[in-house]
Parts: structure tokens; C-alpha cells; sequence
């Protein structure tokens, strides 16, 4: 425009302007990913460093956009969560899980799972623990194989219905991950009261594991109390083998990150789990 820069208000107002625009483009764009076959999903290999193999994978979305090419779920995912299109995208990314746990235990696989990402708002949908039963019904897939990630930062709005919810998902026989651990609104009040199997570590621990005492002796101290708690414990973001070699000697349980493998296809994962060396 003519008179961007002119003062701070008015750019201050272009750059609303153009946020706006973007996040309606994205929502526009988004309603007709799913019937155009623009959403996909990557596995990053999880590895069990005691079973010194890859144990299972994380499903995360990914979009291709005819329009406006690749987006990062960073952007989306918070749009799709806000237009309730996560709802539907959320059911599709189940499915696509669950349908990979069917294909590899057709091939014989038995000892894996393969944890999903569910949004708070997916969490809250009256039909979530149907969709659930029906899908993993449909493939004939024991819910033992899936495990469901959450963040408790979004946790705390309605808690006790979400904790119900969980218990519910867990005592049909998911897993239940929470994600992010350390960040947001951390509370070691969450793992009494919620229904945890599995805690993940955020990255922005295990970034510094190295070279922070203060990082160490919380990661350090955090292991120890989950597995008190009888709950075990994966670190995210892991992108050097000193870390690897430190989070095994202070007997973490799983890690996850770049250090092994980026998301990549469902076929290559596959491959790299049968032929990773640990
Ligand atoms: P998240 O659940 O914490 O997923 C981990 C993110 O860290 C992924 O980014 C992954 O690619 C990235 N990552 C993994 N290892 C490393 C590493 O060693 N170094 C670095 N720098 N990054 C690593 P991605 O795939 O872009 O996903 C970002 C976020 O989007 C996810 O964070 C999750 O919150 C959300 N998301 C992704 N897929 C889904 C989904 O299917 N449903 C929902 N609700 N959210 C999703
Ligand atoms: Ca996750
Ligand atoms: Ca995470
Ligand atoms: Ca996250």
C-alpha cells in the first residue's frame, strides 16, 4: 500500500492484516485438504534404548497444499483446533495410524505401537472414544499397539472431564503419553491424578543436556520419579549420540529425534527398523 511505513500504526496494522489473511487462507484452504487428499502422515522411529531396536514410531501430520504449498503442522494444527477442522483431520490421522499397526502386524510385527497427537479439542468431542473403538474394531487392532500423546498445557481447562476421558481410552487398553513434559503449565500434580504410562521430555531439556548441570539434575530427577511412579519415560529432540549416551546412563527409558531418524515415510520407517543397528 501506499502509505505502509508511514508510521507504526499503520504498519502495525499491515502486519494484522497479512496474520489475518494468512490464517483465513489457511482454514479456506484446510476445509478441502482432507477430500483433496493434500494431508499425509510421517513416522519418527522411537528407540528403546535397553531393547537397543526401534520400538514404535510417532504419527505427525503432514500438508501439501495445492494452493499454498507446505505448511508446517506448527501453523495449521493451531487454526485446525480453532475452526474445530481437527476434529475430522484428528479422526483421519487415527485412522492412518491405526491402519499402519494393522499392515505390521499382518507382516508379523508384534512388539511396537505407534503414538498419535490429540488435540484437547479432539479430547473433548463427544465421540472421541467411539471413533476409537470403531476404528481399532474396523481393522480388528488391540488398542495395546496405539498410544495417544497429550499436552497438559492444554489440560487444565476442564480437567476432570478430560482426566474421565483418559481413564476411559486407558481402560480400553490405549496408552496415554504426556507430551511436552516441562513446559507450558507443568504440574507434578498431573502425574498422580492423570492416567500416564509414558512422560515425554521436552526438547528444550534435552537441548542443553550437555552443557547445563541445572538441565541434568532436573531430567535426571524427573526419570527417577516417573519410574517411582511406575511410569516410563521418553526423551524428544534428541539429535547427538552424547546425549543418547547420557540419557541411557541415567537409565532413560526411550528416545526420539534427529539423531536416529526425521518423520519419513511409513516405508522407510519400516525398513530402518529392520535394519537399524543400535
Ligand atoms: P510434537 O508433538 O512435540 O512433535 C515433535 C516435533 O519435533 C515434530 O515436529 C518433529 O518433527 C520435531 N522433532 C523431532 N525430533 C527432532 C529433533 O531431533 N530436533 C528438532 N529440532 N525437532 C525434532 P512437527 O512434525 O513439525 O510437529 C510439530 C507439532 O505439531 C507437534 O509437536 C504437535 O504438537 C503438532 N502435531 C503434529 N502432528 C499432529 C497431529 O496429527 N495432531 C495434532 N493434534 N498435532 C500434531
Ligand atoms: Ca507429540
Ligand atoms: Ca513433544
Ligand atoms: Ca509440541
Amino acid at each position: 500500500a501506499k502509505n505502509s511505513g508511514k508510521n507504526r500504526y499503520q504498519i502495525f496494522n499491515n502486519e494484522i492484516y497479512n496474520e489475518m489473511k494468512r490464517e483465513y487462507e489457511i482454514e479456506k484452504e484446510l476445509t478441502k485438504a482432507l477430500e483433496r487428499n493434500e494431508l499425509y502422515v510421517e513416522f519418527q522411529p522411537k528407540v528403546g534404548l535397553s531393547e537397543k531396536r526401534i520400538i514404535g514410531f510417532e504419527a505427525l501430520i503432514r500438508w501439501e497444499s495445492a494452493k499454498l504449498g507446505k505448511v508446517s503442522p506448527v501453523e495449521f494444527i493451531p487454526v485446525a483446533e480453532y475452526s474445530r477442522l481437527i476434529v475430522p483431520i484428528g479422526r483421519f490421522v487415527i485412522e492412518e495410524t491405526v491402519k499402519k499397526c494393522y499392515e505390521l502386524i499382518q507382516h508379523g510385527y508384534d512388539d511396537f505401537n505407534i503414538a498419535l497427537n490429540l488435540s484437547e479439542i479432539q479430547l473433548r468431542d463427544s465421540e472421541i472414544v467411539n471413533d476409537f473403538i470403531n476404528i481399532t474394531n474396523m481393522y480388528g487392532v488391540s488398542p495395546k499397539y496405539v498410544e495417544i500423546e497429550i499436552t497438559e498445557s492444554l489440560l487444565m481447562k476442564s480437567i476432570d472431564k478430560n482426566i474421565e476421558i483418559l481413564v476411559k481410552l486407558k481402560e480400553l487398553g490405549f496408552s496415554i503419553v504426556l507430551d511436552d513434559f516441562g513446559t507450558g503449565y507443568s504440574s507434578l500434580n498431573y502425574l498422580t491424578r492423570l492416567p500416564i504410562d509414558v512422560l515425554k521430555i521436552d526438547r528444550s531439556f534435552v537441548n542443553d543436556i550437555l552443557e547445563s548441570t541445572k538441565s541434568r539434575c532436573i531430567v535426571e530427577k524427573i526419570i527417577e520419579l516417573s519410574h517411582n511412579l511406575g511410569i516410563k519415560v521418553v526423551a524428544e529432540g534428541v539429535e547427538e549420540k552424547d546425549q543418547v549416551e547420557y540419557l541411557r546412563s541415567i537409565l532413560c527409558d526411550f528416545v526420539q529425534g534427529y539423531y536416529y531418524s526425521k518423520p519419513i515415510s511409513f516405508q522407510k520407517a519400516v525398513a530402518l527398523m529392520d535394519s537399524l543397528s543400535i
